[in-house]
């Protein structure tokens, strides 16, 4: 480096770390944090990708923007409505106001009255009790997955259980029921085949041998044409009269059955037709927090909450405060989405046509999260080249549109109206910016 290398003019570290910006931000973040923001300039600097003099205005943006957590708030513009890259179910107001009480000490296992001890989420399984009301009792745990373990674990470790054969689905990224529940040191007992599946096959599986009847709801996929399957009246009616309790795997979380989503098995009409437990996810359609419930009879319930992997598998206080406030709060962010009516969406999406000078069309949302693949939710989309969505996905906010066929499509059914002004200066702002660069890719 000759004495006039302007790299001998970048800044030093002592320097930057004085400056009144960079002061200012170690209240919010990390010295670490700060220090790397800090080098990642000068290094920028050092590579002639910065002026030199350029740098602390550069280290003070940068820490400006710069949060404790690199999640980034995106806009689902995709018309999914529980998007599973995106965290599933955005929170009702409700929920996140609860989310930040529990953040501190809160009463999650002490009774105040007494000064005592008290049994863990005790108003959140009275929340799901009410909001359910066959279920004898409930329990939360981490994830529907877990709740799927604890159940199987506690009713079959050692033992089996005897599942449909068309109904040992995968999830999605390589998560497969049937590999968890072998995990758990239960035996899988298929019964059946793929399309058919007979009372007489459960009869003739069920034995001293099984610990539980498992019926699984194949959320993400359908069969057609020559199917067959029990219903779970039939198969209560069957477990009960073994003495074997029934598990019944919903996934979406519905408590109450949804006019929207004919199709779509609830927790209730489950209870109600002789289950005898219930399993699904707090973040699907129920639109809370990512949660794991389990519903049903009281003593089961009891016997599951004993189990020395409930306590591995427990829900944190910040989740049983989100999961109660989202049964009491108001109407959630998913089941408007869900119920968005088409005239109010399609003049959303006219307007945002018109401010960025785009055409429209009909599009359908999805449910997502593996539910009702079949069901198509009627809406809108504004329809933009292609080589916009990289530029939406980048920006500021992000905005996340569907890809399709050639066509990068903005529907709005999962942005809340208040951001919709937001969508539309992201649009034209990516519009420009992909008339402007020279490769259409500038900023
Ligand atoms: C989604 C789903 C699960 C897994 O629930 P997670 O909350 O993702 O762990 C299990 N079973 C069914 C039927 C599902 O749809």
């Amino acid at each position: 480096m000759s004495h006039t290398d302007p790299r001998r003019a970048i800044p030093r570290t002592d320097a930057l770390l004085a400056l009144p910006a960079v002061t200012a931000a170690r209240a919010r973040l990390g010295e670490q944090v700060v220090r790397s923001v800090v080098r990642e300039m000068q290094e920028r600097a050092r590579a002639g990708r910065l002026a030199p003099e350029a740098v602390p205005d550069a280290v003070a943006a940068a820490l400006a923007d710069r949060t404790a957590t690199t999640l980034r708030p995106v806009l689902n513009a995709t018309g999914v409505v529980v998007h599973t890259n995106l965290g599933r179910a955005p929170l009702a107001p409700a929920a996140v106001a609860a989310l930040h009480t529990a953040s501190g000490y809160v009463d999650v296992e002490m009774d105040l009255t007494g000064g005592v001890r008290s049994g863990r989420g005790l108003a959140t399984r009275a929340a799901l009790r009410e909001a359910c009301p066959p279920a004898g009792d409930a329990l939360v745990v981490n994830n529907g997955a877990a709740a799927l373990v604890l159940a199987t674990t506690a009713l079959a470790a050692g033992r089996e259980v005897v599942v449909s054969r068309g109904e040992l689905i995968e999830i999605g990224a390589g998560f497969r029921l049937p590999e968890l529940i072998a995990a758990t040191g239960a035996r899988l007992r298929e019964v059946g085949a793929t399309n058919r599946t007979h009372l007489d096959d459960y009869a003739a599986a069920i034995g001293p041998a099984t610990g539980c009847v498992l019926k699984v709801h194949t959320s993400n996929f359908r069969i057609e044409g020559f199917t067959s399957a029990v219903g779970l009246a039939e198969l209560a009616r069957l477990a009960g009269s073994h003495g074997v309790a029934l598990v019944a795997d919903l996934g979406s979380g519905l408590l109450a059955p949804d006019p929207v989503l004919p199709d779509e098995p609830d927790a209730a009409t489950a209870l109600s037709a002789g289950a005898d437990l219930v399993t699904a996810s707090g973040d699907k359609l129920l639109g809370g927090p990512q949660a794991g419930l389990l519903l049903g009879r009281a003593e089961l319930i009891a016997t599951l909450a004993r189990h020395p992997l409930a306590r591995a598998l427990r829900a944190d206080k910040l989740t049983l405060a989100a999961l109660e406030a989202t049964l009491s709060g108001g109407v959630t962010p998913v089941t408007a989405a869900l119920h968005a009516d088409p005239d109010r969406l399609r003049r959303r999406a006219e307007q945002l046509a018109e401010a960025v000078g785009a055409t429209m069309c009909a599009h359908d949302g999805r449910v997502g999260g593996g539910g009702a693949p079949g069901v198509p939710l009627p809406g809108w989309a504004v329809v933009l080249p292609e080589a916009l969505a990289p530029l939406l996905r980048t920006g500021t906010p992000a905005v996340l549109p569907r890809v399709h066929h050639g066509r990068c499509l903005v529907d709005l059914r999962c942005v809340p109206e208040s951001e919709d002004a937001r969508v539309a200066a992201a649009v034209t702002a990516a519009l420009e910016a992909l008339g402007d660069g020279p490769d259409g890719r500038a900023r």
